[in-house]
């Protein structure tokens, strides 16, 4: 039985010229911080790096400041743009309701524990924000906001988000975008896209886990999570990790991944489930969408009995939604586009990526039916 992985928003395989890369740098000596001739040699195999990043990034060298993951990004900008906003007397945090755990928790822990006030942009059924709401906040209450975060494309949907009407909308306000998902699937430029400041992660991109990126503008100063040794700006202080940063260069300059390829395939595999399930529901617009995401409701199932029902033909697919105690919580995502709690729990997102293939995609097809005839049977016991 073949084992196939459409799982690729959680995260995909490392290229092989990245892995390559980073094992070798691995055997480097030098820490980048320091003067002599092998700190010297890393850095500059670093600030090449750092150069390629920010050319796919659309910004300047400067303006990337490496994390060791797209959760770390998020969580220094959103605090970080608070407190500074907090010194000036704002103190409203606004995201939207489908925001990642990475800007959802920090965001709630901003409430708790540092009194900000927390207000969700909801979305329309499509999975896209409400702009108006947004439009109305911002002349109600603009003076009083430190900070605005929207997603550039949702892990769960795959869903593009209006970035640059938010920036319209924003004006002077500062505003982040999480673009975890969406750097080197669709076109990305952090110059044009306006925002202030932009998280990145490599290992969604066939690079190695435990390296990110924050984009921030340069004339930005926060206050940072980690104090020592002042690296990157004084803003993420730490050994840069040399490895991590080569690997995540080469892969993201690196030619592999084939959008129009990737969004075939997803889209063979939707017109299938479309034919032999016709009451499954394809969440979220299809004409904004990333290439690789597709997210269906099966009416009449779980989605956790579906997983282990894929699971057992060797099919890695997700929920999409956060697991707890073991448990998966209904998509706060799904829940926010209108499903109900038993509807969003009858989800499952499929992500391809640049090794799926047409025989994955016909495979799956071909177990659908009976995968979903048996998770409606047990859903009826
Ligand atoms: N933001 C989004 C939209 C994501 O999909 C993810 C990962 O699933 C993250 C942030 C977290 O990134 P990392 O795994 O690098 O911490």
């Amino acid at each position: 039985m073949p084992s196939i992985y459409l799982d690729h928003a959680a995260t995909t395989p490392i290229v092989e010229s990245s892995l390559i890369a980073m094992t070798n740098q691995l055997a480097a000596l030098g820490n980048p911080s320091s003067l002599h001739t092998h700190g010297r040699a890393t850095r500059k195999t670093l600030e090449d790096a750092r150069e390629l990043i920010a050319k796919e990034a659309g910004c300047l060298p400067s303006e990337v400041i490496f994390t060791a993951s797209g959760t770390e990004a998020n969580n220094i900008a959103l605090k970080g743009l608070y407190w500074a906003g907090r010194d000036n007397g704002k103190h409203l945090v606004v995201i939207s309701s489908i925001e990642h755990h990475a800007i959802l928790d920090p965001a709630h822990w901003l409430a708790t524990h540092e009194q900000a006030e927390v207000i969700e942009i909801p979305v329309n059924s499509d999975g896209i924000i409400n702009l108006d709401f947004l439009k109305e906040l911002v002349a109600a209450r603009g003076s009083e906001i430190a900070v605005i975060s929207v997603m550039h494309a949702n892990n769960e949907t795959g869903v593009l988000q209006p970035i640059n009407e938010v920036v319209a909308i924003a004006g002077e306000i500062p505003v982040h975008s999480d673009a975890v998902q969406s750097f080197k699937k669709t076109p990305l430029s952090f110059s044009q896209l306006g925002v202030i400041a932009m998280s990145i992660s490599a290992h969604k991109i066939g690079g190695p886990l435990g390296i990110g990126a924050l984009i921030l503008k340069r004339a930005v100063e926060i206050p940072s999570l980690l104090h020592g040794g002042g690296q990157e700006r004084e803003i993420r202080s730490g050994t840069l990790n040399a490895p991590g940063i080569v690997g995540f260069a080469t892969a993201a300059t690196s030619s592999h991944y084939n959008a129009v390829a990737v969004e075939g395939l997803r889209d063979r595999f939707i017109s299938a489930v479309q034919s032999l399930i016709p009451d499954a529901v394809i969440n979220g617009l299809a004409s904004t969408r990333l290439p690789g995401i597709v997210n269906i409701t099966f009416p009449g199932t779980q989605s956790d009995t579906l997983l282990l029902l894929m699971d057992a033909q060797r099919i890695s697919c997700s929920t999409g939604s956060a697991c707890s105690a073991g448990v998966h919580e209904a998509s706060h995502v799904l829940l926010a586009m209108g499903h109900s709690e038993i509807t969003a729990q009858s989800s499952l997102r499929f992500s391809f990526g640049a090794t799926s293939t047409a025989n994955d995609c016909d495979f799956v097809v071909s177990v659908l039916p009976d995968v979903i005839a048996r998770g409606r049977a047990a859903n009826l016991k």
